[in-house]
């Protein structure tokens, strides 16, 4: 089998062991003499996948009993309205954090439901920095503050979270959950699309605190409201099957690697490989973000000229590494390392990447 590396933002690599596991179950389910996509969601057979894949995440996040999880569709931007709909409608404001993109399509959402209180706005540093933590203040009386814990395309990533008193800490973790062990119980609530670091697109992972549940008002069309999911086990309506059978064997292929801990030393090994190679190429490759900020998931890098970088692209590609054209708002460069990709991948970018800047520099 050839397979490249496959540095996507998402959707992006998956574990071959849970590819390979797919193709094999595809067409006979477990011997049921059909796929598990063709079966009811109010089967046995689905149901075992279903609450397996809820108690493996709630296992390896050890996520409290308080908190419920749903899978929900619509991706991580449904999320962008349905928590300001939920747990902002009513009261008098929210406080967040513009770091990037991704929180600044969020906050255009919130915006439309209710006031938005900005603490932080990255973009007097064009979005390659963060805030210390500690320099956040949120009101009292704020319904809840949000974050972008790893902004994907400006490659900035939050290593240490606010502290937010009684005041719900929401985050959208689309891009590097799943890459380190999480305090869930410092979250009011959590949710990511899975297709970056969970598993295939289709199916956003929500993490939330049971009181917030019950926040989204009963004027709320069913499918937006927190509690209609919580309350039928994400089974309200047909949920995407396909996504969450195989974010179910992503899981268990974590657990099996040694969970999240594991992830994140990986984590660190491979975004180390790259970012040294960065870092000791005499200002041939530049890292824009700064050094405290720097993502462990998203490695975005500049060189020269776009000409080079077009060549590097090319190149690259030609030895069987994809996905490494920066997003078409910054141009550039951008290495995607999830969990799923192998240690040895990174080590054949930063190989090539030295091999390249010294034989164009
Ligand atoms: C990819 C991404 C999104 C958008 O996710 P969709 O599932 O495409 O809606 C939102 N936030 C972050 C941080 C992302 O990386």
């Amino acid at each position: 089998m050839d397979r490249k590396y496959n540095f996507y933002a998402g959707p992006a690599t998956l574990p071959l062991p849970v590819l390979v596991q797919v193709r094999e179950e595809i067409v006979d389910y477990h011997g049921a003499g059909l796929s598990l996509i063709e079966t009811s969601h109010r089967s046995k057979e689905y149901d075992k996948v279903h609450t397996g894949a809820s108690s493996v995440i709630r296992e390896l996040f050890r996520v409290p009993d308080n908190y419920s999880i749903l899978f929900l569709g619509g991706g991580a931007t449904l999320q962008f309205g349905m928590v300001p709909l939920n747990l902002l409608q009513g009261k008098p404001f929210c406080d967040f954090t513009l770091t990037g993109q991704w929180s600044k399509k969020a906050y255009g959402d919130a915006k439309k439901i209710g006031n938005v209180n900005v603490v932080y706005d990255g973009s007097d540093n064009n979005f390659t920095g963060l805030p210390d933590p500690e320099d956040i203040r949120t009101s009292r009386d704020a319904a809840y503050l949000h974050i972008t814990s790893n902004e994907t395309v400006q490659g900035v990533q939050w290593h240490r979270w606010p502290e937010t008193g009684s005041v719900p800490l929401v985050a959208d973790m689309s891009s590097d959950i799943m890459s380190r062990p999480l305090p869930v119980d410092k979250f009011g609530l959590i949710y990511a699309g899975a297709q970056k670091n969970l598993g295939p697109a289709g199916v956003t992972l929500v993490i939330i605190r049971n009181d917030l549940v019950e926040e989204g008002q009963d004027t709320l069309p069913a499918y937006l409201r927190y509690r209609t999911h919580a309350e039928k086990d994400s089974l309200y309506n047909t949920p995407p099957v396909f996504s969450i059978y195989v974010l179910g064997l992503v899981m268990e292929w974590v657990k099996k690697s040694g969970g999240l801990s594991k992830m994140q030393a990986l984590s660190t090994e491979r975004a180390g490989l790259i970012y040294c190679a960065i870092d000791n190429s005499g200002g041939f490759y530049r890292c824009p973000v700064q050094e405290t900020a720097r993502s462990s998931m998203n490695i975005v890098f500049h060189l020269p000229s776009a000409e080079l970088e077009a060549r590097f692209i090319d190149e690259a590609g030609e030895n069987d590494m994809i996905g490494l054209k920066g997003h078409r708002s910054l141009g550039g460069c951008r290495a995607s390392v999830y969990n799923s990709m192998p240690v040895e991948g990174a080590r054949a970018l930063s190989e090539f990447m030295k091999e390249f800047a010294r034989k164009n520099s």
